[in-house]
């Protein structure tokens, strides 16, 4: 594997990824299938992927989800200032469906200060979306700084550590890997 060298220690491997990401399909599936009802229909949720971080992560949740029907969307969002988490906010991609009076999940790699998931959720619901949740593969949550609560959360992240592989990415490498794992700093 032409990474190897470069991580330094694997945090989540492929297994463990995987049957988390089951594990989260079936809360999702419990938790929509009485919310999607109306009049004795049952109407597709929308999961929202950003890109590019959670095309893996999206990929897999769905293939999934089997008990609800769902449609898929993605935005693209970045900040001024690339490579921080700092910064203002703007949407490279926008959403291509409609969300009025739609249910939506958001669909996220990581959370570190919430800015993100913040403005994308002010954003969905000043367009009227019937319902904005969130879920996450991984949840940093000792460096929030906007009040967002995750409603799924695949594996907490306490420490501050970088990232890197299944989507998430170093100077855009590394997102093919199937594991999660620390960057080496003789990577960096
Ligand atoms: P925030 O929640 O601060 O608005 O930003 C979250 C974004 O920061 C994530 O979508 C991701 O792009 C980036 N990020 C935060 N922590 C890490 C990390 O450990 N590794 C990588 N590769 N990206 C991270
Ligand atoms: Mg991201």
């Amino acid at each position: 594997m032409v990474y190897e060298r470069d991580i330094s220690n694997i945090i989540w491997d492929d297994e463990a990824i995987q049957q988390r990401i089951r594990e989260m399909a079936r809360e999702i599936e419990r938790d929509y299938k009485p919310k999607l009802e109306r009049n004795g229909k049952i109407e597709p949720l929308i999961l929202v992927g950003l890109l590019k971080g959670a095309f893996l992560f999206l990929a897999d949740l769905v293939r999934n989800i089997e008990e609800i029907p769902v449609e898929v969307d993605f935005v693209r969002i970045a900040s001024y200032g690339e490579g921080t988490t700092s910064g203002e906010l703007r949407f490279i991609q926008d959403l291509v469906d409609p969300v009025l009076n739609r249910h939506i999940l958001i669909v996220e790699d990581i959370v570190d200060t919430g800015n993100t998931l913040h403005y994308l959720a002010d954003i969905l619901s000043n367009r009227g979306a019937a319902s904005t949740g969130f879920c996450v593969l991984i949840d940093k949550s000792a460096r929030r700084e906007k009040p967002v609560g995750m409603d799924y959360v695949g594996f907490e992240c306490e420490e501050d550590k970088f990232l890197v592989g299944y989507g998430l990415d170093y100077a855009e490498k590394y997102r093919n890997l199937k594991i999660i794992g620390e960057l080496d700093p003789s990577a960096i």
